[in-house]
């Protein structure tokens, strides 16, 4: 398997939406990438704002 893969993983919760989505990638910047497409396809978003991809960035967890 991958071990040496970190995955990192994002709640759409803790954008403040009541949505369930997670969003999984193996890095930071391949995560918040899914998370703007998420944001930007379902949540109707024109781009991710600034201090949103900072609070996005706060809450990654990796694990
Ligand atoms: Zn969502």
């Amino acid at each position: 398997m991958y071990s040496n893969l970190k995955m990192v993983s994002f709640r759409c919760a803790e954008m403040g939406t009541d949505c369930t989505y997670t969003i999984i990638a193996r890095s930071k910047v391949e995560l918040l990438r899914n998370v703007r497409n998420h944001a930007l396809r379902i949540h109707g978003m024109e781009d991710l704002p600034a201090d949103l991809a900072k609070k996005i960035e706060v809450a990654i967890k990796a694990g």
